[in-house]
């Protein structure tokens, strides 16, 4: 079917034969594992909710044939009344009337009916759309950060949040529409039955080739959706790029606006082309389909009315069987194009579903402590490439660090320094080798334990648009609302003077997503971050990735002489281009292309005369 669609074949052969097999094997199958899913969802939301909606479903489904049948009562007793008034000029209208007001309660019953399942319905949307966003978040939570660096992944996250959170309840208001309306029909078909079986079946398959299109053009329309999640998460980066206030800066200076606008066109031209096509395909297929159902129908109203002429029904029953076939129709469409939708729903749905069940790598042991306590950190030869690379970022690491001794890293942007890190906190693992903490292989580590011990600030450490003793607080959740401690962790990152200059002093709201948000400069920032370090108190492993590298040198040397005393017993890790820091730092590595070329003190490193005593005699005459 893609073939037809010479530009959505050609722009997305691979993606579709990757994906073929896969999405054939689901098929209709899989399709219904989903709807139980969404159901069960549904029900564990809000159990009371549900079975109104049912409720409401079964009324609303069963009343329509009642009026037909009181419709042809009517019809039947009025034209009695009319022979009756003819015979005997009596005018006696007590059934009509009776008939009559009976319809039009069952009509307002109906109104009630559909009333309260649209209520219903809405109030059930909202509690399933958070519940199921929540569901996202949580699991979320459990992903590695590799998995957040695949862009398939993400793109599967992207589209699980987009669309998925809407999709269970209209997979179930679909559902229960579906039921509506075969409750419906079993009802018209067993008031149909009594003219003819044949009758039934018409109507039935009148309907059934419209079906059949409506199903092949949502399952083309799914495809559609999935082969676009990369041009999809491009278009909501741009706009995020064009909209936000983080970028609002390069974006004005650099007069990247109008290119980035044009990239966001294009796509939208492109996505909209292939819309296009599909819909006027689909509508074409659904307009030629329908006729054919019409046609059917009219057959069958030339068939009822040519028995009536025989003779063979009442004006009354004629009467109420062309509605019969008339709504009928209208309940085989809707069922049809229900099934339809459920299908394109359970489609959506599976990427939700994959997305919630995909594999997360081991929580680690549940170790809590190490044969060797004292022993500290070991790498034994540790290698590590980063998925879809093709050199390793570091390879053949041995280093030994014990509490107390404090390590420098040194090397060049991208020699891997920052990604040692990632490794010993367990962010990533690594591809050969092991690394030992106590003795213990970082994997047998309980998780909760291991990061209790390691405090970490990457130089790229997040900026929450919270309260500033919050920003603070983040080192240590059991702390985020102490007070109290948010004044000692600042005042030993030295953030305290300026952060009590500040409005609100610590409960000063920062960012500018929100009301009187105060910006803080990058030096500032990176106080808070180091404060965030030293709300870790009980972390014996303390690591700097550069987030002082906006802080001048000698305030840099000062935050690390006194980070130092502050972690005498501890492991301090530190990642830093100034030499005046690291040169206090008992052993000192250097990095080059992931593997370590020099190791020692910076005396010796010094007397060693290589690329340390290089760079340093460099970065010193720099500052004569
Ligand atoms: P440093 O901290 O020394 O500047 P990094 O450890 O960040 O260096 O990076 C080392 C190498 O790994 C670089 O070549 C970089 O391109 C690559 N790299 C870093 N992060 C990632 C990542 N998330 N995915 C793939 N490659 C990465």
């Amino acid at each position: 079917m893609a073939a037809r669609n010479p530009h959505i074949s050609a722009a997305h052969a691979p993606a579709a034969a990757a994906s073929d097999p896969g999405t054939l094997q689901r098929g209709l199958l899989g399709v219904f594992a989903y709807s139980r899913r969404a159901l069960a969802l549904v029900w564990t939301t809000n159990k009371a909710l549900s079975i109104a909606l049912a409720c409401l479903t079964l009324i609303a489904g069963v009343l329509p044939a009642g009026v037909a049948y009181v419709g042809a009562l009517i019809v039947d007793a009025v034209i009695h009344a009319a022979d009756l008034h003819r015979r005997t000029g009596a005018t006696v209208l007590t059934n009509v009337v009776t008939f009559v007001a009976f319809e039009a309660l069952l009509v307002a019953a109906i109104a009630v009916a559909q009333r309260g399942i649209s209520l219903a319905q809405s109030l059930l949307r909202a509690q399933l759309g958070q519940r199921v966003n929540v569901m996202i978040l949580e699991k979320a939570l459990t992903l590695d950060l590799t998995q957040f660096e695949d862009s398939e992944f993400y793109d599967k996250l992207t589209r699980a949040r987009r669309e998925a959170s809407s999709r269970p309840l209209s997979l179930v208001m679909r559902t229960f529409g579906l039921l509506q309306n075969a409750i419906s029909l079993v009802s018209f078909g067993g008031l149909l039955i009594k003219f003819s079986p044949w009758a039934v079946a018409l109507l039935i398959l009148a309907g059934l080739p419209a079906f059949l299109a409506e199903t092949k053009f949502s399952g083309e329309a799914f495809r559609l959706f999935r082969w676009r999640a990369p041009e999809s998460r491009m278009q909501i980066y741009l706009e995020s790029v064009l909209a936000r206030e983080d970028h609002a800066k390069e974006v004005k200076l650099f007069e990247l606006g109008p290119r980035l606008l044009e990239s966001y066109r294009d796509i939208f031209t492109r996505l909209y082309r292939e819309d296009r096509d599909l819909t006027l395909r689909r509508d074409a297929w659904g307009f030629a389909l329908g006729l054919v159902g019409t046609a059917a129908l009219y057959g069958g109203y030339v068939w009822v009315a040519a028995a009536a002429v025989m003779g063979a029904m009442s004006v009354g029953q004629m009467t109420m069987y062309l509605m019969l076939l008339r709504q009928g129709q209208t309940a085989v469409s809707a069922a049809l194009s229900a099934i339809s939708g459920l299908y394109e729903d359970n489609l959506y749905l599976s990427n939700l579903y994959e997305y919630l069940e995909q594999p997360v790598g081991s929580r680690g042991g549940n170790r809590q402590a190490g044969p060797s306590p004292g022993d500290g950190i070991r790498f034994e030869d540790v290698e590590f490439v980063y998925p879809g690379a093709t050199s390793p970022a570091l390879s053949g690491i041995d280093l030994h660090v014990r509490p107390g001794e404090s390590l420098a890293l040194v090397g060049q942007n991208g020699s891997g320094k920052t990604t040692l890190i990632k490794l010993l906190t367990r962010l990533y693992q690594p591809t050969r080798g092991r690394i030992l903490l106590d003795g213990l292989d970082l994997n047998e580590w309980d998780e909760s334990t291991l990061r209790q011990r390691i405090g970490v600030i990457f130089q790229d450490f997040a900026r929450y648009q919270m309260r500033v003793g919050q920003n603070i607080g983040a080192g240590d959740v059991r702390a985020f609302d102490d007070e109290a401690r948010w004044r000692s962790a600042a005042a030993q990152g030295l953030a305290a003077e300026f952060v009590e200059q500040l409005p609100a002093g610590y409960q000063t709201q920062l960012g500018k997503w929100f009301k009187d948000g105060r910006e803080l400069s990058g030096g500032q920032w990176q106080k808070i971050a180091l404060a965030r370090a030293f709300m870790r108190s009980e972390a014996d492993i303390l690591v700097l990735d550069e987030p002082t590298a906006a802080i001048d040198a000698s305030a840099e040397a000062e935050v690390f002489q006194h980070f130092r005393e502050l972690t005498r017993n501890r492991i301090a890790i530190v990642i830093s281009h100034r030499f005046s820091t690291v040169r206090m730092t008992d052993q000192i590595l250097v990095l080059e292309e992931g593997r370590i070329v020099e190791r020692g003190s910076h005396e010796s490193l010094m007397a060693a005369d290589g690329r340390y005593a290089k760079l340093f005699t460099l970065q010193a005459r720099g500052y004569r």
